[in-house]
């Protein structure tokens, strides 16, 4: 599947969908409610694009996989190729923000982590990042105080604001881009705040960028 990167305003920029690298424990806070110990330095993984399907879609969760977890978290959509990037050429290659769920099988995630094995088995399946669409980053006035939410079946579970990162974007990217060139397409999911939990087929969810973004999704049944 060709996965377009649309923007809110329609268009698509021609970007289709590359990897998603991802932060794990960005937020202090979501770091405490798992136990674990706050990171010294990034803790980066990736998602292939494979793993994305649109967050407007119901999206599907497999029994089989056992308690499935949300993990809200602001995406972040690279337009020009960045190889050992700094600040400045980082700040000029980003061109959208948007909202994803990096979807992880908890209980498998934890027996990785038990044996010190990858995660890619809990965090990298097909449908495991359901991903919006994109706001142009020039409706948006500070990356770094975004407020970021959802509610599922009306109650709030997560709601958290990117001044909590630990690692702010720009200087994260250019660390990023030291080990893995990002190229247009490219995605970076930033971590996610606290509340995390298990979903359940049939949840509504309504996941927003507090004046930037909202949308209804849910988990579909069938
Ligand atoms: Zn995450």
């Amino acid at each position: 599947m060709a996965f377009q990167h649309c923007f809110t305003d329609g268009r698509s920029n021609g970007l289709s969908l590359g990897k998603i690298v991802c932060v794990g424990r960005n937020y202090a806070d979501h770091a405490k409610e798992l136990n674990n110990p706050i990171p010294t330095e990034p803790l980066l993984f990736i998602k292939p694009s494979t793993a994305a399907v649109s967050l407007e879609q119901p999206f599907s969760i497999s029994e089989q996989w056992g308690s499935v977890h949300y993990e809200t978290e602001l995406a972040i959509l690279i337009g020009e190729t960045l190889t050992k990037a700094d600040e400045a050429d980082v700040v000029k290659a980003i061109v959208g923000v948007g909202l994803a769920l990096d979807l992880t099988i908890r209980d498998v995630q934890s027996k990785l982590k038990e044996k010190g094995q990858p995660w890619e088995r809990a965090k990298a399946f097909d449908g495991s990042c359901p991903l919006s669409v994109f706001v142009p980053i020039d409706q948006v006035d500070d990356l770094q105080s975004i407020q970021i939410q959802l509610t599922i079946n009306g109650e709030v579970r997560q709601d958290g604001n990117s001044s909590m990162m630990l690692n702010k974007i720009v200087p994260l990217i250019s660390e990023i881009s030291q080990l893995f060139t990002l190229e247009p397409g490219d995605v970076v999911i930033t971590g996610t705040p606290a509340g995390v939990g298990q979903l359940n087929k049939g949840d509504e969810l309504v996941v927003s960028l507090v004046d930037l973004l909202r949308v209804e999704t849910s988990v579909k049944v069938d």
